[in-house]
């Protein structure tokens, strides 16, 4: 996930130096007592100086595909070397079933007009949420408000770009939606190891496809870095979204923000079930956004993390992913790897597709 917060720079960092280093006019030389004093300044810029130099690496952007600030130098930033990192591989056949993991009670997620702007973040494509979003249940302590949802992706359909694995495999995207505990505010919530809740869904290809000319003329106005479209009047509910996706199947375990500063205050809830997506919808956002540097923005996740002493739970009674015939909730691997019980979510699908490409009929 990305934590929506702000990256956090120095004090000061805008600053220019109080005073120019350059040469001093020629006057009599100083007396031991002021030369003294000169030194004590030198050694205090300097100590100061080495302050302030951690926290402008803490304070450097960090990325995904390059060698000087991509994952493997996180450790470096907050707390991305903790041992509750995210994401995961989640091995279904370890995960514990947990009869406390009941059914979440959703508010607002029905709400067409809860989505308040998109933005081109630089990582990814953030979509805001406005008030009266919620959930509870779900086994989680207290209420949790959405804040915002955003995607992760890889390349094309065919290298894949989820952050999650399950039992190994990668999918093609995931959805990511982020809540934090009611009353408190997003910084006071990194702190706090329950502080966030994230609902991470993976998405999968689905075995139809559209014409994506309308996703792609609506990302095309987000390509840029910190391009925003406010209010953009998409008219699909966050349930629209999650058509076809058994809310009711899912692992749980306690990690960490997926991005810089990596804080260890989420309870992660990852879906079953991936939400299917035409191929050339999965296609359009790495074919159309672009990152600061005016790159593609491609591979956007960062990868599995160990699991350390980190047990998994799961809310289904057989973690497997095939399950006896008899089970209401028994799911069947087709010869593709899609769900073979997920094609009812066509009709979610098409709905989504129908509304996205009417309200950009709309926007044109
Ligand atoms: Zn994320």
């Amino acid at each position: 996930m990305t934590s929506g917060l702000p990256h956090p720079h120095p004090p000061g960092a805008g600053m220019k130096a109080s005073g120019p280093p350059g040469k001093q006019p020629l006057a009599e030389p100083p007396g031991p007592k002021v030369r003294t004093t000169r030194v004590k300044m030198s050694l205090l810029l300097r100590c100061l100086l080495l302050l302030w130099l951690p926290a402008l690496q803490v304070s450097a952007d960090w990325c995904y595909n390059n060698a000087t600030c991509g994952p493997s130098t996180w450790v470096t930033l907050g707390m991305c070397n903790g041992t509750k990192q995210s994401p995961i591989n989640i091995n279904s056949s370890a995960a514990v079933y947990n009869a406390s993991l009941g059914a979440f009670s959703f508010t607002g997620y029905d709400n067409v007009s809860s989505m308040v702007s998109i933005t081109n973040n630089g990582h990814s494509v953030e979509v805001e949420l406005g008030e009266g979003v919620s959930i509870s249940g779900g086994g989680l302590p207290d209420n949790y408000v959405a804040l915002q949802f955003h995607f992760h992706w890889g390349n094309n359909v065919t290298n894949p770009g989820s952050e999650h694995r399950l039992d190994g495999m990668q999918f093609p995207m995931e959805l990511h939606i982020v809540h934090t505990r009611k009353g408190v505010n997003l910084t006071t919530a990194t702190s706090d190891p329950q502080g966030i809740a994230v609902l991470g869904f993976f998405i999968n290809v689905a075995p139809v496809n559209v014409d994506s000319t309308g996703l792609s003329n609506i990302l095309k106005n987000i390509s840029t870095t910190n391009s925003k479209i406010s209010n953009p009047g998409l008219h699909i509910s966050i349930n629209t979204l999650l058509s076809g996706v058994d809310l009711t199947q899912y692992f749980r375990y306690s990690g960490s923000l997926t991005t810089p500063n990596c804080s260890e205050s989420v309870i992660w809830t990852v879906f079953k079930n991936p939400i299917l997506l035409p191929s050339s919808l999965i296609n359009a956002l790495p074919a159309t956004l672009l990152n600061a540097q005016n790159v593609p923005l491609v591979n956007v996740f960062r990868p599995p993390q160990p699991l350390n002493s980190r047990q998994v739970m799961t809310s289904v009674k057989t973690a497997s992913t095939t399950t006896g015939p008899t089970s209401s909730s028994s799911t069947t691997k087709s010869s593709s790897g899609q769900d073979a019980t997920r094609l009812p979510s066509l009709s979610g699908l098409t709905a989504l597709t129908l509304a996205v490409l009417v309200s950009l009929l709309f926007r044109n």
